[in-house]
């Protein structure tokens, strides 16, 4: 090759094809126009040959097709005169550039048909390289794109909405998530007031109760607590509604757990009046599959409201039949029994039945519950019944060989009093009063202690530097601001940075307790709190220093 067409090594010419070349491709006659619309005849796409001057050289037979125009008519006149409308600016445009630059420009764009149907159009700009009869020409190859342009537009749509309910999901979890814990932290407050005061009195070794009132007292407690569970067990349905519900399955001893719920429902008997019948001992000599806590759970509830659905004088019948591979737990009551149509929207949340007209209080979500923690139990749960004889509602668990016998739980024994050889300051920050009179009295069964109280969190902050306290006690809750501020506060002052933490709350969520901790406290007791863990707690903060 010599030197002459040969563009210098490394640097690329502009592209422009050789003269030779350019001769042999270049459409500089009718002619060659003739045999390039007999080759674009045989394209289904919509193709056209338009000058510079917008004036139509060449359109091929699916063009005369889509527009239903003859080539007599089309050939030799401006686009604005043979189709008027459609040169829109855009299209102008985008040919008097693909002209200019020599290169090629696609276009998508949409046109409304007369009938108001949408069309798509993809219209490719191929400049020609050379001026057809001096006039600078290019060719335009339209496809329709109308349905690959709506599945695409659907799909986004379909997305836009798939996304927008998966957020409003997540928007309403959230809601429920605020709601359980406000709920909790509601149920929680007077709770911490009523366990509280009852683990006092019964403990207090200066004014021992009398044996009645020792009784009365431990009424108040089991009470209380059962409150508490179902506190807890109503947070629980949420829980096991998304999955989230935590089962400790092991061999549970049936024995105990039965009389336990037969004595916390004898009261309730006793006020209806309602006989219970217990079930012969020795069939309750069995162990099963379960979540003791779980099946505590489920049994009161069933007997509770076979007391409660029960006529004047009536029986509840409590049968077990043990089995080598499951055990039926059987509660019989002699009320007014079901329809088959009750029977059906038994297990169902917040059906009520006919007890809507009756004054027997509930809520309506007991069975349902009931049943989903049978069946997180690997469990059944079911009932017979007949109208105007009563119903029998039953449960079924795997049968279970025993387990390890284990030491009992140690009852919650105060801490060891140690003698303090000084008075030591615990500063606890609560704006609820009766909490603060609570946690006075219970820290007074340390000795040595200087107890002191505010309920604003701008006060502690001077007292925190005045007193000089061993100890803080926050509640989370707070006016002015929260107790995380304030230990964020407290932490910022070289007088108080030091200082241990314990935050106290009814905020009983894990997720709570984790952000606590996260923070900086040093432990995170929950209300309604538990003397001896308050006790233990104080005391452990306090031999640390
Ligand atoms: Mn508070």
């Amino acid at each position: 090759m010599g030197p002459r067409t040969e563009p210098p090594r490394g640097k690329r010419a502009p592209y422009k094809a050789s003269a030779r070349v350019r001769r042999r491709v270049s459409l500089a006659s009718a002619a060659d126009l003739q045999t390039y619309e007999m080759v674009t005849n045989s394209v289904a796409d919509m193709v056209s040959v338009v000058g510079e001057d917008e004036i139509y050289r060449l359109v091929n037979d699916a063009w005369c097709r889509q527009t239903g125009l003859k080539r007599e008519d089309v050939i030799g006149r401006s686009v604005s005169e043979v189709l008027p409308g459609s040169i829109t600016a855009e299209r102008r445009h985008t040919l008097s550039e693909c002209l200019r630059d020599q290169r090629p420009a696609v276009l998508r764009d949409v046109f409304t048909q007369p009938g108001g149907a949408l069309r798509y159009l993809e219209t490719t700009y191929a400049p020609f390289a050379e001026p057809v009869q001096g006039v600078r020409c290019a060719a335009l190859v339209t496809r329709d794109v109308t349905a690959e342009e709506m599945a695409a537009r659907a799909t986004q749509a379909s997305q836009e909405a798939l996304l927008a309910a998966k957020e409003e999901a997540e928007r309403a979890n959230r809601a429920k998530s605020r709601f359980m814990s406000l709920m909790s932290h509601e149920l929680r407050t007077p709770m911490n007031a009523i366990l509280g005061f009852g683990q006092l009195l019964r403990s207090d070794k200066q004014h021992p109760l009398t044996a009645d009132q020792q009784q009365y007292v431990e009424e108040i407690l089991v009470g209380g607590r059962h409150l508490l569970t179902l506190i807890n067990d109503v947070l629980d349905l949420g829980r096991i509604e998304s999955g989230r519900l935590a089962m400790a399955l092991q061999p549970v001893a049936l024995r105990p757990v039965v009389e336990e719920c037969l004595a916390l429902m004898a009261p309730l008997a006793q006020q209806r009046p309602v006989r219970l019948l217990l079930p012969e001992p020795d069939t309750l000599q069995c162990h099963v599959h379960a979540d003791s806590l779980r099946l505590k759970q489920v049994l009161l509830n069933l007997l509770s409201n076979a007391i409660k659905y029960n006529r004047r004088d009536g029986d509840v019948t409590v049968r077990c039949v043990p089995g080598p591979k499951q055990v039926e737990l059987r509660i019989s009551d002699t009320g007014i029994g079901l329809t088959a149509d009750q029977s059906q929207r038994l297990f169902v949340a917040f059906e009520r039945l006919g007890a809507r007209q009756s004054n027997v209080e509930g809520s309506g979500i007991g069975l349902a519950l009931s049943r989903q923690l049978m069946r997180a139990m690997g469990g059944e749960i079911g009932a017979d019944s007949e109208l105007d004889v009563g119903s029998t509602f039953w449960v079924r668990l795997r049968s279970a060989a025993p387990a390890p016998a284990h030491a009992p739980e140690p009852p919650a024994e105060l801490p060891s009093t140690a003698q303090a050889p000084q008075r030591r300051c615990v500063l606890y920050v609560e704006d609820n009063e009766v909490n603060a009179l609570l946690m006075r009295a219970m820290l007074a069964r340390l000795p040595g202690l200087q107890f002191e109280h505010t309920v604003s969190p701008l006060q502690a902050l001077e007292m925190a530097r005045v007193l000089k306290p061993e100890l803080l006690l926050l509640d989370i809750q707070l006016p002015e601001f929260d107790g995380f501020e304030l230990l964020r506060r407290l932490r910022a002052d070289p007088v108080t940075q030091n200082v241990p933490a314990i935050a106290v709350s009814a905020g009983a969520m894990p997720a709570d307790i984790e952000r606590a901790l996260h923070a900086g406290f040093a432990a995170y007791l929950t209300k309604p709190l538990d003397l001896g863990e308050l006790l233990h707690a104080v005391q452990h903060q306090l031999e640390q220093r």
